[in-house]
């Protein structure tokens, strides 16, 4: 039986693994790659894995990171079931419509420079367009969590909460090959626990492999506290200033739970009211599906909407539904809160937004979620004094904050819990991850839980029936393990 990584191997997006065995071949996750040039190789879509070389697809989460090559792969002819859970199948399908029409604005705008370039090299083509997105879509299967599912003749899958967003999951698999029986789970990406509106991660018990993310593993995300009364900071002073807010965000997840939060902090009267702007189509049908999906919710949750108190919804709250409405919000004064997809501002609305309110110093650009190398978002974090935005070069005179508290990932104490209670794995793969978060974790696991960690390379093949060799590459990890992981806080 042979593992390959195909995607998210020292780097957080673009998950994407292949386990080849007797019974066939089953590929875990198809996401997009949306990381830094150096890592570009992990761009290519076909990378290591031919989609005919794929009997069967399990899904872990809806984000793009982790399903926004589906419609590639349906495109280039693979019919084979995508097993994933009912919330994640509907979050899919608003999703990987988004993406197809960012993937066709990109190139049509790739096309009118090679145009001007003089037509070198072949013209640009998007990965794939609106129409693949039914093909892939017509190829999902839904299960529920917890159930046991036969995903093929001798493998069977069942997903388990990781309360990251609406219907993520872990997914262990079970594969019976030669009389013998191997389990392995895929984390996907794993929840903060003790954050609103979704469960804590589920506890597994045990596994013969494990493949986990990293994203903040080495890490220590702020306190619920911390981060409402940060938030709570950010607002007074907007209102006070009459001042914008402009916060990128995931469409998916983020934007809930920020809505979540703002709810709370309003409807108790523990903030100053403004007015808050959901400007991205996208979110606004994913706050839909959220509600709908009251199976995945925690307890809270369930009964507010039980009470008929819509948990996502409060007084001065707009979902604007119209490109007018969004236009509008260019010259409506302050206070106003305006959030925006996308999150690592890399497309959407957000870049008009912050084309409009970056120059602005009494302004505030306020990230909530997780900014890979190489992003505006990023960017904009490290402290850029001016970056290039919708053709423009832009002045960067906003304060720009980051409240981490708000992340949909564990942090490096939620990371080692969840992976406190799985008993006897024969190595943990160390994914989905930075280069330097991915390392530290793995050394940090190791000596913390005496796990056998390893950090694969891109388009790596493990073979998990070779236990000679298994030994012999873990053995060959030892300096990383005596590294001196360093946990920054915040
Ligand atoms: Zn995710
Ligand atoms: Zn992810």
């Amino acid at each position: 039986m042979k593992l390959t990584f195909a995607g998210a191997a020292k780097t957080v997006t673009g998950s994407r693994y292949l386990l080849e065995t007797g019974r066939g071949n089953v590929m875990v996750d198809c996401g997009m790659y949306q990381g830094p040039e150096h890592l570009r190789q992990q761009s290519s879509p076909e990378g290591p894995v031919k989609p005919a070389d794929v009997d069967c697809l399990l899904l872990t989460h809806a984000h793009i990171d982790h399903s926004g090559n589906l419609p590639w792969l349906a495109r280039l002819g693979y019919r084979g079931p995508i097993f994933t859970t009912s919330a994640t199948r509907d979050l899919c399908e608003i999703m990987l419509a988004d993406s197809a029409h960012i993937q066709e604005e990109d190139a049509a705008q790739d096309l009118r420079k090679w145009q001007k370039r003089g037509h070198v090299g072949p013209p640009p083509q998007p990965l794939y367009t609106a129409k693949d997105v039914p093909l892939a879509m017509g190829l999902f299967r839904s299960v529920e969590y917890g159930q046991v599912v036969e995903v093929r003749p001798g493998i069977r899958a069942r997903w388990r909460d990781t309360g990251h967003i609406l219907g993520a999951a872990c997914i262990e698999v079970w594969v019976e090959e030669d009389g013998q029986e191997t389990k392995i789970i895929f984390s996907g990406d794993i929840g903060h626990p003790g954050r609103p509106l979704l469960r804590d991660p589920e506890l597994l018990d045990s596994a013969d492999f494990v493949v986990m993310e990293s994203t903040y593993g080495n890490r220590r995300h702020e306190s619920q506290e911390v981060k409402l009364d940060r938030l709570r900071g950010i607002i007074e002073k907007a209102v006070r200033n009459q001042a914008h807010i402009i916060i990128p965000s995931f469409a998916v997840g983020r934007t809930q739970e920020l809505l979540y939060e703002l709810n709370g902090l309003i409807e108790q009267q523990r903030a100053a009211r403004l007015p808050v702007y959901v400007d991205s189509p996208l979110a606004t049908a994913a706050t839909e599906i959220y509600a709908k999906h009251r199976e995945c919710l925690d307890d809270e949750t369930k009964a507010l909407y039980d009470k008929r108190d819509d948990p996502l919804n409060f007084p001065g709250l707009t979902f604007t539904r119209q490109v007018s409405e969004s236009m509008a919000l260019n010259t409506q004064p302050g206070p106003l809160m305006i959030i925006s997809a996308s999150g690592m501002a890399t497309a959407g609305r957000i870049r008009h937004h912050l084309r409009n309110h970056l120059p602005h110093g009494a302004d505030t650009v306020l990230m909530v979620g997780f900014q890979a190398v190489g992003t505006l978002g990023r960017l904009l974090q490290d402290g850029a004094a001016s970056v290039k935005l919708l053709g423009e070069q832009v002045k960067v005179r906003a304060r720009v904050e980051s409240l981490h508290g708000f992340s949909a990932h564990a942090d490096v104490d939620g990371l080692l819990a969840w992976l406190r209670p799985i008993q006897g794995p024969r190595a943990v793969f160390v994914v989905h991850g930075e280069e330097a978060a991915a390392l530290d974790f793995a050394a940090l696991a190791h000596r913390q839980l005496g796990a056998p960690t390893l950090v694969p390379e891109y388009g790596e093949t493990v073979d998990l029936s070779d236990a000679a060799g298994l030994e012999q590459q873990l053995a060959a990890m030892g300096p990383t393990w005596q590294r001196p992981a360093v946990v920054r806080e915040g």
